[in-house]
């Protein structure tokens, strides 16, 4: 251990970003063997209408529960997926799930699946779609892809590419937290978007009555409206959150409020017909 003068700054947090490191190193390990055991799973949560209150789709979520750690949140395990380059297989597999569940609900529920940046590199990404599709019976526009602004950062030809042979499928777009990342707005008029999802931490401002919150919110609303897009407004918990989001003419919600991610059968289950009483 090195102990010479000024060397204690270093002593003091070397072990600490070794330790990060190496649980870095076991959870990609760990994740490798996810995909060949089968531990993870996807969960859906529903995405309404403010208009009507129906449901309009759920997006996929994906889920992994380690035998011995536990379920661990993908805020977590997904910067590692794709830092290991393990988000193709992983994404890929969501996608699959997704498609394959939802295509026995209702015809006009769509599903939304995320997509990582690391996926649209790939030429192949729409090939594995159009396959996907093709496979599950799922029409091209019930599914919705969700990427976020990070994708427009390096002004990636080759993604965006990618992105409007997808569209070319039959497939929507929507822009996820949105306001969170990059801010040039010029992909907006380069890349046909369905839906812009407004992050929660908007949600939360404007219900507070933050003024930034507020003028980001009805900003965005005329923005999508003006580009002939929806807003659907991010992680919605309480009914003041609702109202708000409603006074300021967002399209649809999802958040706790209306439901927490669900499994593909009780999902399926919110469509089925009411039971009678017997007798
Ligand atoms: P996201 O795409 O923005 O997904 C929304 C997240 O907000 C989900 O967290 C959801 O459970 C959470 N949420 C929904 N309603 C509420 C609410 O009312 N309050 C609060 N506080 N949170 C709410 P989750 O499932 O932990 O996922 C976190 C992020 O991980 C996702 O954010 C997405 O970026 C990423 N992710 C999840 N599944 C996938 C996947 O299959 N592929 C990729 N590439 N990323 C994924
Ligand atoms: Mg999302
Ligand atoms: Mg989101
Ligand atoms: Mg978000």
């Amino acid at each position: 251990r090195a102990k010479g003068e000024g060397g204690g700054m270093h002593c003091a947090y070397e072990p600490q970003l070794h330790a990060k490191a190496e649980e870095r190193r076991q959870l990609e390990l760990a994740l490798r063997e996810a995909l060949e055991k089968d531990q993870l799973h996807v969960v859906y949560q529903p995405v309404v209408r403010v208009e009507g209150g129906g449901i309009s789709g759920f997006e996929a979520l994906v889920r992994w529960t380690h035998p011995e750690m536990g379920p661990i949140s993908p805020a977590k395990f997904i910067p590692v997926a794709e830092d290991a380059r393990l988000i193709a297989p992983i994404g890929e597999w969501v996608l699959r799930t997704a498609c394959r569940e939802a295509a026995g609900w209702p015809g006009d529920v769509r599903v939304a699946v995320n997509v990582s940046p690391e996926q649209l590199t790939n030429p192949q990404f729409p090939t594995v779609v159009a396959q996907t599709l093709a496979q599950s019976g799922l029409s091209a526009d019930r599914l919705e892809l969700e990427v976020t602004e990070s994708v427009f950062i390096n002004e990636d030809a080759g993604a965006i590419k990618v992105l409007n042979q997808v569209l070319a499928l039959g497939i929507r777009l929507s822009l996820d937290d949105f306001g969170t990342g990059y801010s040039s707005l010029g992909y907006l008029s380069r890349t046909k978007f369905s839906t812009i999802k407004i992050d929660r931490s908007f949600v939360v401002g404007a219900a507070n009555n933050v003024a930034e919150s507020l003028a980001i919110i009805r900003a965005v609303v005329t923005l999508a409206q003006s580009l002939g897009m929806a807003t659907t407004a991010e992680g919605v918990e309480t009914e003041a959150e609702l109202a708000m989001v409603r006074s300021l003419g967002c399209n649809k919600v999802q958040g706790f409020y209306y439901g927490r991610p669900m499994s593909a059968g009780d999902a399926a289950m919110l469509f089925a017909p009411p039971r009678r009483a017997l007798g």
